[in-house]
């Protein structure tokens, strides 16, 4: 029994434990990209506030297990989403979010992701081949989405309901971004996909100057050391030219936007280097392919250096060798050629319609140039299988060189320790990795000395930290306008805006907030027939201060009023008329509890007058003084308290919900089991002394 008790008893202090830790305590869940590559979506939530990272499909699955684990939260508590970039594995799933949830915050993505988003996701309708029950939403809810889409700049900060985030260029793609988020002082950093290393055409990604709390960071290739560019892009070109030179076709598997833009670009400037091949014909078939170049001929902006400076001679997205192919039957396929189509992982459209024509020749080759995501046919035939199976059911031998060389814009190892060490962030969370490369990441950056806790988590998995968060109050205004000594108290206003708190005087507040003070001024007119001189001698037996005011005439209408007393500078009892006399105060805890007491004794005086004569004054014995100083004490404590009664041993009995004190006249002391009431009610009787003359508990 003991021991269940003692049981009940921490399990009671362990939740209270949990319930004070509670608003400190962050949650991060991937609902995709956990432990796997694709359908990117992390929710974080922290004091309250919940913002979502991506909102991805898994390019391996279609229709509704393409999506992250969206039944795991409830859409409608997430104030913010940020978008990283336009790729479908971190953009594809937001119309669905948008309009078959039930999320009503807001969504950011950068100018060029909206503009890119919208072309990508109007192609995912139309070339994905699922049925009419299968399709995550239509063109319709696409158009709906881009009016709830709003832009955010590079660097530009901005704050939606307490949080605030802004976002760093990320390298990868056109428009990539990476999100800071600050809510109350802690900052998460997610980086989407990110590389640092420029390119072509694209600036490497930023590295942040503030260090992040949490940085949640993709780790897609893992412990992988990418080839120098220069290696890598002879690699690609010889692979072309060799095989073009044998009569054989090149067929590059690559999603429409991205890397393919940077492959063109190489291609582009290597026949013009080589007149030798100007006779064979390069097609950039996507039927996306024209839309796409519109745009990024107008983020050109958004791009380096060296492409803003090629810009000004001639547009370097208007390539010399490069045409458009429309579909595999406008395609005059008589010789070498050179043909980059979608989707990257093969698993339909065009590229496959080549790849199931061309895998048999032994003078083809296919070069896949980045990141091939898990159970796609790429990913499959890079391990050189003996055969693969045709989209028709049928088996052809795998006879075409297969070739991967990765332009993937991701960080490797190297670009990963060395960006963790400059902004060396107490905690790291991978995702978007395979899961073995991703515990093969963590074990090389603990061994290389990153201090940083590391977390892996699978999709759904929370990972929660606690971050103790000191309240800190800015002094501002007046009084800030002196330096406080050491350990010198400062009283003012505390003004709580978002998660920032101010201490400013009263009267600026009108200045620092759109707040204001007032104060309430109370009267209180009672009846009351006998000679205020009376009143006057009963306050002083009680009251330190109680001072004549002078009668002063009043300009506006000759009128005066009545003989007044004030009572610690704080209470005015006045003479109004002979039936009358009004208690006023402006309203504060003392000056409340001072005019109670007037009252009371104003109210027993006219209970008393038909005994009170003219020589009161010398009649009054120490026992009616007594009596009175009692009375007030009662008055007080009733002004208080409410429930006060006068128990055994004269003692003053006070009842607060079920809880009672008796107060000791004679010591002053209170006796309570509550051991707040307890303090409460000595503070008041303390207070009581202080307000007032010290006065007599007892008759000694
Ligand atoms: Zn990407
Ligand atoms: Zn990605």
């Amino acid at each position: 029994m003991a021991s269940e008790a003692t049981e009940r008893l921490l399990a009671k202090r362990e939740a209270e434990t949990v319930a004070a830790t509670d608003a400190d305590r962050m949650v991060v869940i991937p609902l995709g990209a956990g432990s796997e590559v694709g359908r990117s979506c992390v929710y974080m939530s922290y004091k309250g506030k919940t913002v979502m990272f991506d909102c991805g499909i898994h390019p391996a699955f279609s229709g509704m297990s393409a999506l992250p684990y969206f039944d795991e939260i409830d859409p409608s508590t997430i104030d913010v989403l940020l978008v990283t970039h336009f790729h479908l594995d971190h953009s594809a799933s937001l119309p669905y979010f948008l309009e078959k949830t039930t999320f009503r915050g807001r969504v950011f993505m950068t100018h060029a992701t909206k503009a890119i988003y919208r072309l990508l996701l109007s192609d995912y309708v139309k070339v994905s081949k699922v049925s009419v029950e299968d399709m995550l939403y239509d063109e319709q809810d696409i158009i709906r989405s881009m009016d709830k889409i709003e832009v955010i700049d590079f660097h530009q900060t901005l704050e939606v309901n307490g949080i605030r985030f802004w976002c760093y260029t990320a390298g990868h793609v056109l428009g990539a971004a990476m999100f800071m988020v600050d809510i109350a002082g802690v900052r998460v950093l997610y980086t989407g996909d990110y590389s640092c290393e420029e390119d072509r055409h694209l600036r490497a990604a930023e590295t942040p100057e503030f260090s992040p709390d949490v940085c949640i960071i993709e780790s897609t290739y893992g412990v992988q050391l990418h080839q120098p560019r220069l290696v890598r892009e002879k690699r690609f070109t010889d692979v072309v030219h060799s095989t073009v030179a044998q009569g054989g076709r090149v067929l590059i598997p690559a999603f429409a936007l991205g890397r393919a833009q940077e492959l063109l670009l190489i291609l582009d400037e290597y026949w013009a280097a080589h007149p030798e091949l100007h006779n064979i014909p390069i097609y950039y078939a996507s039927p996306l392919a024209k839309r796409c170049m519109a745009v990024y001929q107008t983020y050109i902006n958004a791009m380096n250096d060296r492409i803003r400076a090629q810009f000004t001679a001639s547009n370097p997205f208007d390539f010399k060798h490069i045409s458009s192919l429309k579909s595999i039957d406008s395609f005059d396929d008589v010789g070498p050629a050179v043909v980059m189509a979608s989707p990257s992982g093969l698993q339909s459209g065009l590229s496959r319609q080549l790849f199931d024509r061309w895998c048999a020749d032994r003078r083809n080759a296919c070069v896949i140039p980045g990141y091939v995501v898990e159970g796609t046919l790429a990913k499959s035939i890079i391990n050189e299988p003996k055969e693969v199976t045709l989209m028709n059911g049928l088996v052809a031998p795998l006879n075409m060189q297969v070739h991967y060389i990765s332009f993937s814009a991701h960080a490797d190892f190297s670009q990963t320790s060395t960006f963790l060490k400059e902004l060396s962030p107490p905690t790291v969370i991978l995702v978007h990795g395979e899961a073995n490369e991703m515990e093969r990441l963590r074990s090389k950056l603990v061994s290389s000395q990153l201090d940083a806790k590391i977390f892996t988590p699978k999709n759904c998995q929370s990972v929660e930290m606690q971050f103790s968060s000191q309240k800190m109050a800015k002094t501002i205004g007046r009084i800030a306008a002196r330096l406080p000594k050491n350990k010198e108290p400062i009283s003012g206003v505390l003004v709580k805006k978002g998660f920032a708190y101010q201490i400013m005087a009263p009267e600026d507040l009108h200045v620092f907030s759109q707040l204001s003070t007032a104060s309430v001024v109370q009267r209180i007119t009672i009846p009351y027939g006998g000679a205020f001189g009376v009143v006057k001698h009963r306050l002083m037996q009680i009251y330190q201060s109680v001072v004549e005011a002078k009668v002063e005439e009043d300009a506006a209408d000759g009128a005066t009023t009545g003989p007044t007393i004030v009572v610690h500078g704080r209470v005015t009892v006045t003479k109004e008329s002979d039936e009358h006399v009004s208690v006023q105060w402006a309203s504060d805890p003392i000056s409340d509890m001072v005019s109670d007491s007037v009252v009371a004794v104003v109210l027993n005086i006219s209970r008393e007058v038909p005994r009170v004569t003219a020589v009161e004054e010398t009649l009054e014995t120490e026992e009616q003084k007594e009596r009175m100083a009692q009375k007030v004490v009662y008055a007080l404590l009733v002004s208080l308290f409410g429930d006060v009664k006068v128990g055994d041993g004269g003692k003053l009995v006070v009842t607060v919900d079920g809880s009672v004190a008796s107060v000791d006249r004679s010591s002053g002391d209170v006796e309570c089991e509550n051991e707040s009431l307890r303090e409460r009610v000595k503070t008041a009787v303390r207070r009581i002394q202080r307000a007032v003359r010290p006065i007599p508990l007892s008759a000694n």
